[in-house]
């Protein structure tokens, strides 16, 4: 872990709007990772988060600028910054050895960079009912000006 607030090499540093969080994170398969989510929470979130360890996740500025969010089953950890309201982070009630991180957070990535983003079934949590693959779709993004994109 770095304390330092120095991104190692495989690293990105991330922070949210107004950049009174920051942090770095490691992710587990880069962007290959990218999800969205039809839950109750994430459906108004309409966050892209990718998954990095634990120990890959490091908070390196502002802590304390962070707020707790949890609700139903209370297992799941959503964080999102108290001054301008952005998530950041959530550790996940489906796999607890990992933090979802909001890509768009992350410096130099988008969402729109990705033409496709699976959709998960948060309707039907997996921890509530292993069934099907737990997909709940695909949301497809087309950019209008492919070779102008800044
Ligand atoms: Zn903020």
């Amino acid at each position: 872990m770095t304390s330092h607030g120095v991104a190692s090499e495989t690293s990105l540093n991330g922070q949210c709007h107004c950049g009174a969080v920051r942090f770095t994170a490691e992710l587990t398969d880069g962007l290959a990772t990218a999800r969205r989510c039809d839950c109750s929470l994430c459906r108004m979130r309409g966050a892209v988060a990718v998954s990095a360890a634990l120990d890959g996740f490091t908070i390196t500025q502002g802590a304390g600028n962070l707020t707790l969010y949890q609700f139903n089953t209370r297992v799941a950890e959503h964080y999102f910054c108290k001054v301008c309201g952005i998530y950041t982070h959530h550790k996940r009630r489906s796999n607890p050895n990992e933090f979802g991180v909001n890509i768009a957070c992350l410096e130099g990535q988008s969402p729109f960079d990705l033409p496709e983003v699976v959709v998960n079934d948060g309707q039907n949590h997996p921890n509530d009912r292993p069934a099907g693959d737990g997909i709940a779709g695909i949301l497809r993004y087309e950019a209008r000006h492919k070779d102008n994109k800044t």
